[in-house]
């Protein structure tokens, strides 16, 4: 039998030198680490260049992945990214237990089915905890299946990339947010795939796992029975608990000043709520009630699509309302620190639902309060990353209210 050399140490890929970090050691990115996972992985080699909170490369980004930048004059793309299409869809037959109808989960059972991909890095959930996120590479549809509905949590995904080596995976499909998929986009020409497809998810307000604790118990009336939530375009939070009952809470009524600290800093400081780098991106912010916000960015984004879209009850977007008033009165009151009390908060609630932004102007609601509080709280933990961080897109946005001073 023929012996292969090894290679030169000074042949091997920095990837291949590189050792994940221990668990629990200090990460690069300190505070602001979203526990992405790709330092507990050897991809950690190129961390400097990937993390999302160490250098921000969303033109960079977009061009590798889309083939160009986004559009700032054209406001669609200004807010939502590069895209080819946007719809607003329902799987026709909803998975039990998905976060919304399953469009995602659906698209991952499908690519492994049709062959399109070995694999699918997904998220399941701890045997003990349900909201403790549990990374893998799923190879059946049953595994895909199981990673269904949010972890509200920040989840090590990268970590899993670990694994790839040796394991027969050529072909992957990776579901994600957006920070995973900046350091997986700054990682990919390094990683040993033919092929690499991205479904995002929308995110914001991400919490550790201790942090959730804290936002059920002050916004729930019995946090340890919730077993689903999500912020729902109705300007409430509806909590699904495990006796099958729904509690909803205005937005409105949540305990600000107790709040304020709860979401993790890597999220307080983030301006990739629509992800950027994704091929496709199925949320719900952009839809109105019950329907879900699906963004083909580019031709792979559509070809993931496609594998489901016979499923699906499509219809365009649409869009209704003015936001500008209410995001500049909510950077106000968050400033202030104001919790309403109830009944006024289910005042104001039955208000804005009924006369509020709907659709993508609901999208953009959401955009511009997030963008706003985060710029803020940037310019006061961390005013020497202000000018590195906050992109051009986000800046433009940030820049059409009034702030208080840092
Ligand atoms: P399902 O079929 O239930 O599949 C859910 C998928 O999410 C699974 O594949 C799983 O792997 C993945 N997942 C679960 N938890 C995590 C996690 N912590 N990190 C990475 N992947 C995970 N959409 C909006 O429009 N606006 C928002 O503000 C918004 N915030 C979000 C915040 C978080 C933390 C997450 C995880 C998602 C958020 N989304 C948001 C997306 C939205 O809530 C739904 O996940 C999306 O519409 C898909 O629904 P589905 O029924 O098709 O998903
Ligand atoms: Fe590492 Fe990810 Fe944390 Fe950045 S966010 S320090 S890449 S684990």
């Amino acid at each position: 039998m023929s012996s292969v050399p090894s290679p030169a140490p000074s042949s091997l890929a920095p990837h291949d030198r590189a050792r994940p970090l221990a668990k629990g050691s200090p990460k690069p990115a300190k505070d602001l680490c979203s526990d992405c996972g790709l330092c507990d992985s050897r991809w950690v080699a190129y961390v400097r260049r990937a993390c999302a909170f160490l250098e921000q490369r969303f033109e960079a980004m977009e061009e590798q992945a889309h083939g160009r930048s986004r559009r700032l004059d054209d406001e669609d793309e200004l807010y939502f990214g590069v895209h080819q299409r946007m719809v607003t869809a329902r799987l026709r037959q909803p998975i039990e237990g998905a976060q919304w109808t399953g469009i995602v989960s659906r698209i991952g059972v499908r690519a492994l089915e049709s062959g399109l991909v070995d694999a699918v890095l997904c998220v399941q959930q701890s045997e003990d905890d349900r909201f403790t996120p549990v990374p893998v590479l799923a190879r059946t549809p049953e595994e895909v299946l199981a990673a269904r509905v949010n972890k509200p949590t920040l989840s090590p995904n990268l970590e899993v990339l670990e694994q790839l080596p040796g394991s027969g995976i050529e072909r992957l499909l990776a579901i994600g947010v957006g920070c995973q998929i900046q350091a997986l986009r700054a990682v990919q020409a390094t990683l040993p795939l033919q092929k690499l497809y991205v479904l995002g998810l929308p995110c914001v307000d991400n919490v550790s796992r201790q942090g959730l604790q804290t936002f059920l118990e002050s916004a729930s009336r019995s946090p340890d029975t919730v077993v689903h939530y999500e912020f729902m375009q109705d300007f409430r939070i509806h909590f699904r608990h495990s006796d099958g009952h729904q509690e909803t809470v205005p937005f409105f009524g949540l305990d600000t000043p107790a709040l304020k600290d709860v979401f993790a800093p890597s999220c307080l400081s983030c301006f990739d709520y629509t992800n950027a780098g994704a091929d496709l991106v199925v949320g719900y912010m952009g839809a109105t009630f019950g329907r879900q916000w699906v963004t083909v960015r580019n031709p792979l984004g559509q070809e993931l699509l496609d594998l489901v879209e016979p499923e699906l009850d499509l219809a365009p977007v649409t869009s209704s309302g003015e936001r500008r008033q209410a995001v500049q009165q909510g950077i106000d009151a968050y400033e202030k620190a104001l919790k309403l009390p109830m009944w006024l908060a289910e005042l104001v609630g039955v208000f804005v639902q009924r006369f509020g932004p709907k659709g993508l102007e609901y999208g953009r609601f959401s955009i511009d309060s997030h963008f706003t509080r985060n710029a803020l709280w940037l310019q006061r933990h961390h005013p020497e990353k202000v000018d590195a961080h906050i992109p051009a897109f986000a800046r433009r946005i940030v820049d059409r209210y009034r702030l208080p001073k840092p």
